[in-house]
């Protein structure tokens, strides 16, 4: 039963977010929200421990539809960047705030990006393209995710500033629109650059949180360097260009790994 103790851990850290927001809110809505995407998360860690080849794709799948359709679709509920700001505008700690800071923030120090790899709606449609591994050698134009993040809180605090009408409204369409336009660029990208995962290595304006907290991540892929045979298999299938068998926090491309433990499956050592 010892190696089912992750998805436990996981489904307990997500009860106790789920029952502290829930109490600490008065909102039952924070006890089903948590408790599903804990459920969620732990089933795909489960099915991973299981060997069953598509579970982290299972989790993506739950989560992922569920924020876009339910939440953001169905609830009016900006969960992208610009809800984010929006909420802090109004100095709400209120829907997208705290998905903020349970996901992106605070959550990415204990499961560093394990939002990338199991929950982002974006990605969710990216993983169905065919780059799953990068076919062209990185670009240095990862600079491109602070021009998005200016850009999007601009967006938002032009809004306040102008005090323009409608405003909850015109955060539902950007939501929609946001998404189109990501999706768009996303699917182009992952084209042009024959890699599913360009999008989140050089447009991603959350990455600008995501990348400095998950450098402290709990949570991460270590190398077991007396059984390692320097074999390579694991790079070979690694979609974020991880230096997995370098342990230092400092590793190449350490604060992109999304935790879809490719490389710890194709290790034919267990090294990893
Ligand atoms: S980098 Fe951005 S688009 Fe890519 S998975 Fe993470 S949050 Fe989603
Ligand atoms: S696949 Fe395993 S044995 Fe091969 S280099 Fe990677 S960690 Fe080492
Ligand atoms: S293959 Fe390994 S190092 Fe690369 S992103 Fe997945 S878990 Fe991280």
């Amino acid at each position: 039963m010892n190696k089912y103790r992750l998805p436990v851990i996981m489904l307990a850290i997500f009860e106790a977010i789920a029952v502290t927001l829930w109490i600490v809110k008065d909102n039952l809505f924070y006890l089903f929200n948590f408790s599903y995407i804990g459920f969620s998360i732990a089933l795909g860690i489960f099915l991973f421990i299981r060997k069953y080849k598509n579970a982290r794709r299972v989790t993506q799948l739950l989560v992922g539809l569920y924020m876009l359709v339910y939440l953001g679709l169905i609830c009016n509920e900006n969960m992208q960047i610009e809800g984010f700001w929006y909420y802090l505008f109004t100095g709400v700690f209120e829907a997208a705030t705290i998905h903020y800071a349970v996901a992106k923030i605070f959550g990415a120090l204990i499961f560093g990006r394990g939002w990338c790899g199991y929950a982002c709606w974006t990605a969710m449609v990216l993983d169905f393209l065919p780059y799953k591994v990068p076919e062209r050698p990185r670009k240095k134009i990862g600079w491109i995710r602070y021009i998005t993040f200016v850009i999007s809180f601009l967006f938002v605090a032009a809004l306040f500033l102008t005090h323009v009408d409608h405003i909850e409204r015109i955060m539902f369409w950007a939501f929609i629109t946001g998404n189109l336009l990501y999706y768009a660029v996303g699917i182009g990208l992952a084209f042009l650059f024959r890699d599913n995962r360009a999008f989140c290595k050089y447009i991603c304006p959350i990455t600008v949180f995501l990348k400095p907290m998950s450098y402290f991540s709990l949570l991460r892929v270590t190398c077991d360097t007396d059984e390692c045979v320097s074999c390579g298999k694991c790079k070979q299938v690694c979609p974020m260009d991880v230096d997995m068998t370098d342990n230092s926090r400092a590793r190449k491309n350490g604060t992109e790994c999304i935790l879809c433990y490719e490389c710890v499956r194709n290790c034919p050592k267990n090294a990893l």
